[in-house]
C-alpha cells in the first residue's frame, strides 16, 4: 500500500483523490488518509503530490515511519 505523510498535513492539496483509480484516499481533519485494504499499489497518486507526501510502504523515510500507523488507525485496522 501506499501511504500519505508529514508533508501533507495542513496542506490537503488532494491531486491525489484525483488520480486514486479506485477512490481510496480519504479526508482526515488535517491530512490525507489511503486505505490500506483498497489501495491497489498502482503509483498514480505518488507523483501528482505537490509536496512529496506519498511513499510506497517500505520507501516511507524513517522520520515519517509513525505515518504508516497514523494511516492504520484513523481507518481503526488493526
Ligand atoms: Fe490510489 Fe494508486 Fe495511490 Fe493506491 S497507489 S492510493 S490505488 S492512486
Amino acid at each position: 500500500t501506499y501511504v500519505i505523510t508529514q508533508p501533507c498535513v495542513d496542506v490537503l492539496d488532494r491531486s491525489c483523490i484525483d488520480e486514486c483509480p479506485v477512490d481510496c484516499i480519504y479526508e482526515g481533519e488535517r491530512m490525507l488518509y489511503i486505505h490500506p485494504d483498497e489501495c491497489i499499489d498502482c503509483a498514480a497518486c505518488e507523483p501528482v503530490c505537490p509536496v512529496e507526501a506519498i511513499y510506497y510502504e517500505d520507501d516511507v523515510p524513517d522520520e515519517w515511519a509513525e505515518y504508516t500507523t497514523f494511516n492504520t488507525e484513523f481507518f481503526e485496522i488493526t
